[in-house]
């Protein structure tokens, strides 16, 4: 059981409907097939066995989609590259997962020169661009021009599909072992969840190397409807292409969403097309959430909490998202598990904890990863009798939602009092002058840890410390309040638009034993 089997099923099914458009060039899924199988053949030609690993680095795009479905096609192993890497953390992914191909496009050529100096193995280099092929390397046009479309090598459910790294918001990446099974999972999960009629267009914005991009190109495969592919997220060229091509489905990190609707051309376009959102990845501020239902009324949110481990855990539908939903608090709520999945909130013995009290959630399910390549130690602590331990701190009520409060490294703990950075930012971002904000622990020799807050004000806005500390105490106990505030002109992301709260921490605490990862 292959994920190509979808492709299969639309190149038979659809030949004739749109499977990618990218920059205007759009390609049916007859088109599609018929390079993806000459890919598949040219990647055999130059030594790609089953099972082999084949990166990918680029920019989301159509060529992108094609090297994801021709690795597969062929019987390989796919290693989608994070584009924000610098060159030793894009040669230790290369050398730790033994990549044989790597297929490169336009943008990350200057990494080139680097990669063939450090890489231990390396790696037979493919071009993915319509420029002159650079020296040394071979350009995937000329490659599918020459190649014969191959049979599908139909690879079984649980052969290794994808090596996917996670976001390294905690640490350094580590690298997902995913089958055609996990994946498959992964994707019919995500698409009972969010029922489309079978026409949807889908902008891939979030990048496609994390789990949140290529888990919405999975539901699309499936589905066998349209991708619609950008390259980086921005926000005008976003709204600009919904309008252009219709787009019906768009998944967000809560940053990006909040940039959107706060654009200044926003009432510009034209939007109507758009029919569902999915959030997630990240925590998101209350006020970020009810602005978008303002601003995009005829569109079905739905909030999305999964991780590159298992793709989704727990997902909460757009009913839950109206007045009753907003009444009741459950527009809060990270939604119930998905189909297939259970899912428990547990003590450090493993044992649950009542409703309504916090513990750390943990899953299990079909779409459960295989493990962390190379690395059977985190591998164990993440897997453990078959459920998958998240480092996410949640409570669940009575009927079952789950409301994730933190990632436990990043809860504080002040004076013998759990603080959640997650409450406390979405309090602070409720001030008006407030663009973006991170809370972190910080040390403190009376209470072992105290809140502290990084706060970006928005261009041109005036607030200091005592007035955004008096916004705080109208919402949350004194406890909870920051007890120390920085400024700063933007706060470091990660390529997947999360707060890296780990460097924030890194300078408060030099010479102090609290893991900051
Ligand atoms: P690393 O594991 O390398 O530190 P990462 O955890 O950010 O990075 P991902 O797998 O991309 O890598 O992200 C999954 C994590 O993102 C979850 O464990 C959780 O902490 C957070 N997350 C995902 N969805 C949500 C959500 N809807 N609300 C709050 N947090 C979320
Ligand atoms: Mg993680």
């Amino acid at each position: 059981m292959s994920m190509t089997l979808a492709l299969q099923r639309s190149v038979q099914a659809t030949p004739d409907r749109i499977a990618t458009v990218f920059h205007g060039r759009h390609q049916t899924f007859s088109e599609y097939g018929d390079r993806v199988a000459r890919l598949a053949g040219a990647l055999q030609s130059i030594g790609m066995k089953a099972g082999d690993r084949v990166g990918m680095l680029g920019v989301n795009s159509d060529r992108w989609l094609e090297c994801l479905m021709g690795v597969w096609w062929g019987g390989g192993v796919l290693n989608p590259v994070n584009t924000r890497w610098s060159v030793p953390e894009i040669v230790y992914s290369l050398d730790d997962s033994d990549t044989g191909i790597l297929v490169v496009d336009d943008h990350f050529l200057n990494r080139v020169e680097g990669i063939r100096a450090t890489a231990k193995r390396m790696p037979i280099l493919v071009y993915a661009g319509d420029w002159p092929t650079p020296e040394g390397m071979l350009s995937v046009e000329e490659l599918i021009a020459a190649a014969r479309p191959v049979e599908d090598a139909n690879r079984a459910g649980a052969d290794l599909a994808c090596i996917l790294y996670t976001g390294g918001t905690t640490g350094f990446p580590k690298g997902v072992m995913h089958s055609h099974w996990t994946l498959w999972s992964i994707g019919i999960q995500r698409l009972a969840q969010t029922p489309m009629p079978g026409e949807s267009v889908a902008l891939h914005v979030a990048p496609l190397f994390h789990m949140g991009g290529i888990g919405r190109a999975l539901v699309q495969f499936i589905a066998g409807d349209t991708h619609v592919l950008a390259p980086a997220f921005d926000a005008r060229e976003v709204m600009a292409i919904v309008e252009r091509e219709r787009v019906t489905d768009l998944l967000l990190v809560p940053t990006m969403l909040q940039a959107l609707i706060t654009h200044p051309e926003f009432d510009c376009f034209d939007l109507s097309s758009l029919k569902r959102m999915v959030y997630g990845a990240s925590p998101i501020a209350e006020s970020v959430l009810e602005r978008a239902m303002e601003a995009l009324p005829g569109v079905a949110f739905t909030h999305s909490y999964g991780m590159t481990e298992c793709g989704g855990v727990t997902s909460n539908p757009p009913e839950n998202h109206g007045p009753e939903g907003r009444a009741s608090g459950l527009s809060r709520s990270a939604g119930r598990a998905g189909f297939g999945i259970a899912v428990k909130v547990v003590d450090d013995s493993g044992n649950e904890v009542p409703r309504g009290e916090v513990g750390e959630i943990i899953a299990r399910g079909p779409n459960v990863m295989l493990g962390y390549w190379n690395k059977p130690e985190e591998t164990a602590r993440a897997l453990r009798d078959g459920w998958l331990h998240t480092g996410d701190g949640a409570r669940m009520d009575e009927g079952g939602h789950v409301f994730i409060v933190d990632r436990m490294k990043d809860m504080i703990v002040s004076g013998g009092e759990n603080v959640y950075s997650a409450e406390v930012e979405s309090v602070i971002a409720r001030h008006p002058a407030v663009q973006a904000c991170a809370v972190i622990a910080v040390p403190h020799a009376q209470w072992g840890e105290a809140v502290h807050a990084v706060v970006v004000r928005k261009p041109g806005a005036q607030l200091d410390d005592a007035v955004l500390l008096d916004h705080c105490k109208g919402f949350i106990a004194g406890y909870k309040c920051p007890k120390s505030i920085e400024f700063r002109e933007a706060l470091p992301l990660s390529a997947a638009g999360k707060v890296l709260k780990r460097e924030l921490r890194e300078r408060h605490w030099t010479g102090h034993s609290r893991q900051v990862s």
